[in-house]
């Protein structure tokens, strides 16, 4: 590619009228240039922070759609507020099955006690 050429172009930052000495010239001055480039990268970044604002309301507003979400964390809140627990409430709070419970109960991992064929959990 030769740089002798002389090529009539309007800076792509300021606009003002230039001969460019390589075809690949966008600004007629270095500031421009150095300018142009600092808009490119926070237009970028704007354009990142609005990706991202974008990307937490997608996701923020799948959350929302699973309705029974929220109805779980309340059962849960309630249950731990609760001194003592069923086999069944705490099968739920833990999210395994009560045979799980049973099973850990018998292995003293859980501390049961029984109230005529209840089994309470502390
Ligand atoms: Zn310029």
């Amino acid at each position: 590619m030769s740089s002798n050429i002389s090529l009539p172009k309007f800076c792509e930052y300021c606009g003002a009228s230039f001969i460019a000495k390589q075809v690949r010239t966008q600004y007629c001055s270095h500031a421009c240039a150095s300018r142009a480039y600092k808009q490119r990268k926070r237009e970028s970044m704007v354009l990142n922070a609005l990706t991202n604002e974008i990307n937490k309301q997608k996701g923020s507003s799948s959350k929302a759609k699973s309705s029974t979400l929220p109805l779980q964390i309340g059962n849960h809140v309630n249950l731990r507020d609760k001194d003592f627990l069923s086999v069944i409430e705490a099968s739920i709070l833990l999210g395994v099955s009560r045979w799980t419970i049973q099973r850990l109960i018998k292995q003293e991992k859980i501390f049961a006690s029984k109230i005529g064929r209840r089994t309470i959990i502390t």
